[in-house]
C-alpha cells in the first residue's frame, strides 16, 4: 500500500491522497453509522484522466477500489470491505451553462443535487429529482445508484433526466456518449448501462442532464386517513390529476414524532397520512379540491398555497430522516410493492416485527405513487432476527427488494429474493466482461456465492 500511496500521489498531488486512520474510518462507515469497513487510503482525483491513471494504479497492483460520491447512500454500497483505495468525486465539480433551448446542463459527477437545482434555477428553469440529501448526494452517487425521491411520479428517477454521460471503465478508457441531437439511436444506449450499476461497471465522471420547466402554481395538501387502503385509493385517485408531482406516505407515528420535534403546528392523530402536491401552468386548487372531496376522507385536509405554508408541511416529510434516526442507526428497508397487497404487506410485516424484536417500532412512509415504501425499524439492535424475514415477506407479497437505495453491500445476498437465476448471470457476465478482476466495488451488488 505504501508504493501504491506514493504512485496515487504522482498522479493527484500529495494533498489529495489521504492515509490518516481518523480519517479511514470515518470515510469506512456508512451514513447511518451501522456498517463499517476497512481502507487503505483514500484518493480524491481533480478530472477524468485522474479518475483513469488511479484506477489503472490500482487495478494493475490488484487492490480493490471503492467509489465514494456524498456517501448518502442507504445501502452501505460505499463500505470497503478489502482494505480498499477509496476514490472520493468530490473534487469533480465543474458545472456547465445551461443550453435553455435543449434544457440541458453538462455537471461533473462530484457536483451535488442542491447544485444543479441552482444551477438549474439560475437558469429559469428546474431539475426534476429531489431529494431530502440533496446538499451532500453527488449527481454521479445518484446516477449510480438511479435514485427515485419525492417527484418521480412526475418526472421519473435519474434515468429519465440523464441525456448522456462520461464514465471511466474499469479498465482506464474512458467513453464518452453525450447527444450531439436529440433523437438518437444509434446503437447500444449505452448511457443506460451505467445508471443503477452503483460504481460495478465504471466511475461516472460527468453527466448531461435534462432540465424542465417551472410550473407556475403549486398546491400541497396534508391529508389523514384510518387506514392505509384508504391512503393507496387516493393516490391512486390522485395520480391521475393533471400536473401531479408528488404523492407521500406519512406514518401517522412518524409524522407525531416530527410534529414534536419541529414544534410546527402540523396535524397530527391519524394512523396515516398522504402527502400531495399539484403543481401546473394554471392554479390546480379547484381540480385538486374537487379530486379530494371524491376520495371524501375523514377530516378536512391542510393546505398549502403559498411558499411558507407549502414549506411546512414539506418540513414534516423531510423531518422523517431525522426522526427514524432517534433511537440510534434504524433497520431501513427500501421496497416497492403493487398497490394492491401494500397494506397487507405492511400488517404482515408489523406482526413479524412484533413476534421478533417486541420493543422494536415500525415506522412507515415512501412515494406512495409507484407503491415505494421506506420501512424503518427503530429501536430494532438486533437486526438478524427481522432483516431476511421482512424480505421474504416483501418478495412474497410480489414486491422487490430495492426500490430506489439499490443494492449496495447490504442487500448483495438478498438479490435472488428478487430476481431470476438467468438476471444474475447476465448481469455478471457483463460485470466480468467489463472488470474483469472484480477489483471495483468488490462489496457491491452480486452475492458472495458467485465470488467465491
Ligand atoms: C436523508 C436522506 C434522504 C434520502 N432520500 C432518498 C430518496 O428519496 N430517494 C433515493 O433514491 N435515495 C434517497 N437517499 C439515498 C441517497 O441519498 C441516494 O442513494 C443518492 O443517490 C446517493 O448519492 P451519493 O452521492 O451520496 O452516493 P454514495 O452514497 O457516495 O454512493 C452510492 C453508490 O454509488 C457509487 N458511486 C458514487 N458515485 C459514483 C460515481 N461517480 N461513479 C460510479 N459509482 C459511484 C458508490 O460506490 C455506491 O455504490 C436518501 C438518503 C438520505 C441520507
Amino acid at each position: 500500500m505504501d508504493g501504491l500511496r506514493n504512485v496515487l500521489a504522482d498522479v493527484v498531488g500529495h494533498r489529495f491522497v489521504v492515509d490518516d486512520a481518523d480519517v479511514l474510518a470515518t470515510r469506512s462507515t456508512d451514513q447511518t453509522g451501522r456498517y463499517r469497513g476497512r481502507a487503505g487510503a483514500l484518493v480524491r482525483p481533480g478530472n477524468t484522466a485522474e479518475v483513469a491513471a488511479v484506477l489503472n494504479a490500482c487495478r494493475s497492483r490488484g487492490v480493490p477500489v471503492t467509489v465514494q460520491g456524498g456517501r448518502t447512500g442507504l445501502v452501505a454500497g460505499t463500505v470497503p470491505e478489502h482494505d480498499d483505495v477509496l476514490l472520493s468525486t468530490e473534487r469533480l465539480t465543474t458545472i456547465g451553462d445551461v443550453d435553455a433551448a435543449t434544457g440541458l446542463i453538462t455537471v461533473g459527477a462530484g457536483v451535488t443535487l442542491a447544485q444543479v437545482h441552482s444551477a438549474a434555477a439560475a437558469a429559469g428553469l428546474k431539475f426534476g429529482v429531489d431529494i431530502a440529501s440533496r446538499d451532500t448526494a453527488t449527481i454521479g452517487g445518484m446516477v449510480s445508484t438511479n435514485a427515485g425521491g419525492l417527484h418521480t411520479v412526475r418526472y421519473g428517477n435519474m434515468a429519465e433526466q440523464v441525456l448522456g454521460l462520461e464514465v471511466v471503465l474499469p479498465d482506464g478508457t474512458t467513453v464518452r456518449r453525450s447527444p450531439k441531437v436529440l433523437s438518437d439511436n444509434s446503437g447500444y444506449n449505452l448511457p443506460a448501462l451505467w445508471v443503477g450499476s452503483e460504481g460495478t461497471l465504471g466511475v461516472v465522471t460527468a453527466v448531461d442532464l435534462k432540465l424542465r420547466r417551472v410550473p407556475v402554481h403549486r398546491v400541497t395538501t396534508l391529508t389523514g386517513f384510518d387506514r392505509l387502503e384508504d391512503v393507496v385509493d387516493a393516490g391512486r385517485m390522485l395520480r391521475t390529476l393533471d400536473g401531479v408531482d408528488a404523492l407521500e406516505l406519512l406514518d401517522g407515528r412518524g409524522l407525531e414524532l416530527a410534529a414534536r420535534r419541529l414544534n410546527a403546528a402540523v396535524p397530527t392523530g391519524r394512523a396515516w397520512y398522504l402527502l400531495a402536491e399539484v403543481s401546473a401552468a394554471h392554479d390546480p386548487m379547484e381540480s385538486l379540491a374537487e379530486a379530494l372531496e371524491r376520495i371524501d376522507p375523514p377530516e378536512t385536509p391542510s393546505v398549502g398555497v403559498d411558499g411558507p405554508s407549502s414549506t411546512r408541511l414539506w418540513a414534516a416529510r423531510e423531518c422523517f430522516a431525522e426522526v427514524v434516526g432517534l433511537f440510534g442507526p434504524p433497520l431501513k428497508f427500501d421496497a416497492a410493492l403493487p398497490l394492491d397487497s401494500l397494506a397487507a404487506f405492511a400488517e404482515d410485516a408489523a406482526a413479524v416485527i412484533a413476534s421478533r424484536a417486541p420493543e422494536a417500532i415500525p415506522v412507515l412512509f415512501g412515494h406512495i405513487a409507484e407503491g415505494n415504501i421506506h420501512l424503518n425499524v427503530l429501536n430494532c439492535p438486533n437486526a438478524d432476527t427481522v432483516y431476511r424475514s421482512v424480505l421474504e415477506l416483501v418478495r412474497d407479497h410480489g414486491g422487490n427488494v430495492s426500490s430506489e437505495h439499490g443494492v449496495g453491500s447490504l442487500k448483495r445476498n438478498y438479490l435472488d429474493l428478487a430476481l431470476s437465476a438467468e438476471d444474475i448471470a447476465t448481469m455478471w457476465a457483463i460485470k466480468r466482461a467489463l472488470d474483469p478482476s472484480d477489483y471495483l466495488n468488490r462489496a457491491v451488488m452480486f452475492p458472495d456465492a458467485l465470488r467465491h
